[in-house]
């Protein structure tokens, strides 16, 4: 059986497949933009600078004109793969102009986590063929260490401005390019024929999918343009009933995570929204802008929720009267959290996405018209669904478990170089290309009659930690380094404040042998501390085991530790 959206869904028009995201989003041609109103789509939230939307779109021009001249970047020679640019940064009111000049001069940016370490950054940069780096100044020594591991020149390693880090250094910033731009010679136009945009990469995000570690996830120009129609399509049904023209949004969550590129950011500009940038989440600032900019949609993750109730006196003593919708979305979003925050604010309306980084992102949206506590929403336009059970088969009632395979013009091009993963991860029906998702889902009928999914559980290996991906395989190949392992599996466990964070099953190796385990753990746990970003650290903690349960083939069950898991927490 094959699941559709919903009849009140509006259906997904022709998606341009000829111009660059930045083409979309700057032309009058394609609806309803920043351009045509006027809000201004970029703001700081320490600070309260702001772009107009005719300022985002100059900054753009002049930045690639002083990119394509610094970074030596013919956009008409070669291939787009010659112009990767790596991108590490909080957010700022400068991160999308930047990415739109790198597009501008056929290039692909790819955006990493700012909780890196060096070696994680020095992963991404190296498997994405990055020849530049742009990065802020907090962030400056964690790039350089990467960068000079990959022996990036000091002349292509950029700064992004940042409020209260303006210390100058020796790097070039966004603002001297800018500058540098306006005496420059335009850059020619692109004049992409038709179809090139379906090919043509505009990010690179890392994702590590189904299993494995972090890979590079080819996302074209059409893959996003696609996914800001279908999330503003789906979304617009509730504003025309509001009234709502444009609205002022919380731009909090990681630029860098297509959660945050595409739906936050990029969907705001082309809707005509006004997006109030902060660098990270901490709970004073965060609610000090709301009160501030009077934000009316908050896009946050669970986590985010979940501190806010628990600092109910802050909160109390701010005027959040403002905010009309909370949008959540990157983890399971619990229906007692959505129950208290409703009791406190009762005129708000609470919502939550499905999505994932391999779609662009969002595949199923709420609709405040047509709310399930519990659910992720309906199919957005332009997507088709099935669900396979255990065995294998299609799922043809509702209610029933199963993974989740969905195709859209917003499903990505695939893994770079990895043929392996792609195998797995897009398989081929008689019916066409099908992005296995590796999420448990059902479908239930909301009051209204419209089917909903319900995300129940993961199958697939990936740990979600205040939103932020963690691969098993990634940690496991590290802990494996240590003296102290012999084998190892790390699985997801529930954290009350960040959803879930990962626990390590150790077996001791002989060197470990005689020594106590608390100083044994202690070690492991550290170990993890030195190289790798916190929201990998193992919070869930080190539990050590004779032996890694494995399937003759040498896999490890995941499964049996999670049950193990569950059990033990469902005994307490
Ligand atoms: P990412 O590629 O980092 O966006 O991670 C995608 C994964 O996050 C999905 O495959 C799900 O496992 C999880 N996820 C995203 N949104 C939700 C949601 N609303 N409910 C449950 N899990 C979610």
């Amino acid at each position: 059986m094959v699941f559709y959206p919903p009849a009140w869904v509006p259906p997904l028009p022709d998606v341009p497949d000829s111009i660059t995201l930045e083409e979309f989003l700057s032309s009058e041609k394609y609806g309803r933009h920043a351009l045509a109103t006027s809000r201004n789509p970029y703001t700081c939230g320490l600070t309260g600078k702001t772009y107009t939307a005719s300022e985002v779109v100059a900054r753009t021009d002049y930045l690639a004109r002083a990119l394509a001249k610094r970074l030596r970047f013919d956009p008409h020679d070669g291939t787009e793969w010659d112009r990767v640019v790596g991108l590490f940064s909080l957010n700022t009111i400068d991160y999308i102009p930047f990415t739109h000049a790198v597009h501008r001069i056929n290039g692909i940016v790819s955006p990493a986590s700012a909780a890196y370490s060096a070696p994680e950054l020095e992963h991404q940069l190296r498997s994405s063929g990055a020849r530049a780096l742009f990065t802020c100044v907090p962030l400056l020594d964690t790039a350089l260490k990467a960068a000079r591991a990959l022996s990036i020149p000091d002349e292509l390693i950029f700064i992004l401005p940042m409020p209260g880090a303006e210390k100058k250094t020796r790097f070039t910033t966004v603002d001297d390019l800018i500058a540098e731009g306006e005496s420059l010679p335009p850059v020619a136009p692109l004049n992409w024929i038709k179809g090139q945009g379906k090919r043509q990469v505009a990010y690179l995000c890392y994702s590590s999918g189904t299993s494995g570690r972090p890979k590079a996830v080819m996302i074209s120009h059409y893959n996003v343009i696609a996914n800001v129609i279908q999330a503003a399509l789906h979304d617009g049904v509730a504003r025309k009933h509001y009234g709502i023209d444009t609205q002022v949004m919380l731009g909090l969550l990681p630029l860098s995570h297509i959660y945050g590129l595409t739906l936050v950011a990029l969907l705001s500009q082309y809707r005509g929204d006004e997006v109030i940038v902060l660098p990270r989440f901490e709970l004073e600032t965060f609610l000090a802008a709301v009160q501030r900019f009077r934000i009316e949609q908050l896009n946050v993750v669970p986590p985010i929720l979940i501190q806010m109730m628990a600092n109910q006196d802050k909160c109390d003593r701010t005027d959040l009267s403002s905010v009309r919708f909370i949008f959540s979305g990157a983890a399971p979003l619990g229906s007692e959290l959505v129950e208290e925050l409703l009791k406190k604010y009762p005129g708000l309306h609470v919502g939550q996405g499905y999505g994932m980084t391999e779609a662009s992102p969002l595949v199923v949206n709420t609709s405040e018209l047509d709310t399930l506590i519990g659910s992720s929403g309906s199919l957005i336009p332009g997507f088709k669904a099935k669900i396979i059970d255990a065995d294998g088969n299609e799922v043809t009632t509702h209610e029933i478990r199963g993974e989740l395979l969905v195709q859209s013009p917003s499903v990505v091009l695939g893994y770079l170089n990895n043929e392996k993963a792609n195998a797995e991860t897009f398989v081929w029906h008689d019916d066409g290309r099908w992005l296995k998702t590796g999420d448990e889902v059902l479908v239930r009928k909301s009051a209204k009659g419209h089917e909903h999914f319900v995300v129940v559980d993961r199958i697939k290996e990936l740990i979600k930690v205040m939103g932020h991906q963690v691969a098993p395989a990634e940690l496991e190949a590290h802990l494996l380094s240590h003296d102290f392992v012999a084998d190892c599996a790390v699985i997801p466990v529930h954290d009350d404040r960040a959803g879930e964070s990962p626990k390590a099953y150790v077996v001791k190796s002989k060197q470990a042998a005689g020594k106590p385990e608390k100083e044994v753990a202690a070690a492991i746990a550290r170990h993890v501390e030195e190289q790798k970003a916190r929201h990998k650290w193992l919070r869930g903690g080190v539990e050590f085991i004779d032996a890694i349960p494995k399937s003759p083939s040498g896999k490890i069950l995941r499964r049996m530790l999670r049950d193990r898991e569950r059990q033990a927490r469902r005994d307490k």
